[in-house]
């Protein structure tokens, strides 16, 4: 299927590696001219080239912490009017909520809440007035069924999701949209710091513990990166015009609902 988005400019945040990386190859593999950006140099010089190299998709790389504002300026200024913005940037660290500071609530809410606001309220006017616009912010399936250990995840990502849901709905008349992907549990190195905590609390070795939780997973699998990139690339397709505020959870049936 054709998605509609070639020649179309888009920002892809914290993409690198994982969730992000995949993102990027998917919507250049459509033909969209992409920045992208990580904190790390070598990774994301070598995630561009790998790009380029398979699908000839123009790529800017921009190496920032889009949890600072100036990391956000830096991406901006490489792409200051994106029909397409994917918000992405690391997730906090686990443990016992007794050990969380003030600081450590401020970096996750930086990180994994006012990045992503700060982003959407730079682009959105420019899409509103070209009538196309597709924000897709990778959040996680925790904001549905929380990971204890992943509290300052569960925390910062609801408060996101709350703002979403309220501007989404402001925007959809201009053909603007802002959608949630939710991840389950992917193969890529971020997987490993739940798994991490997890093994500490109930004193099993890691990949004993990653067996338990595949388990529980009734696709008994983890997500593929690929898999994650092809559904955020139909989140911006022109196609998904009617996606409007909604959290979109890829994870393999992790996540035992009806709705
Ligand atoms: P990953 O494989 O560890 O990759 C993280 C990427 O983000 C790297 O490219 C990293 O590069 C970049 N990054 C981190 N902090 C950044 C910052 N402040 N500014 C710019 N770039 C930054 O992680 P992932 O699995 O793709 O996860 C992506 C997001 O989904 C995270 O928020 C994660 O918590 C969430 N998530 C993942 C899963 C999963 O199963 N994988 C499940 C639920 C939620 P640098 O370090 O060089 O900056």
């Amino acid at each position: 299927m054709d998605l509609g988005i070639r020649g179309r400019a888009a920002i892809v945040n914290a993409a690198s590696k994982g969730l992000g990386r995949a993102c990027a190859f998917s919507l250049a593999r459509e033909g969209v001219v992409l920045t992208i950006s990580a904190r790390g140099e070598e990774a994301l010089q070598e995630t561009a080239a790998a790009i380029r190299a398979e699908t000839g998709a123009s790529v800017t790389a921009v190496v920032a912490d889009v949890a600072t504002e100036a990391g956000r300026a830096a991406v901006l200024a490489a792409c200051p009017e994106p029909d397409i913005l994917v918000n992405n940037c690391g997730g906090p660290k686990a443990g016992n909520f007794r050990d969380w500071t003030r600081d450590d609530w401020i970096a996750a809410i930086d990180s994994n809440m006012l990045s992503a606001i700060e982003l959407i309220k730079a682009t959105v006017d420019p899409m509103i007035a070209r009538k196309f616009g597709r924000i897709v912010n990778i959040t996680s399936s925790a904001v549905k069924s929380p990971i204890a250990p992943l509290g300052l995840s569960n925390g910062a990502r609801a408060g996101l999701t709350g703002f979403v849901a309220g501007i989404s709905r402001q925007l959809a008349e201009h053909n603007v949209t802002i959608n949630n992907l939710l991840p389950g549990a992917f193969d890529t190195d971020r997987i490993r710091v739940p798994v991490r905590a997890m093994a500490a609390q109930q004193g099993k070795d890691e990949d004993e513990v990653m067996a338990g939780m595949v388990s529980t997973i009734p696709a008994r699998r983890l997500g593929s990166p690929y898999e994650f990139g092809e559904a955020c690339a139909f989140l911006c397709s022109a196609q998904a015009g009617y996606f409007v505020g909604q959290n979109v959870l890829i994870d393999g049936g992790q996540v035992n609902s009806t709705l």
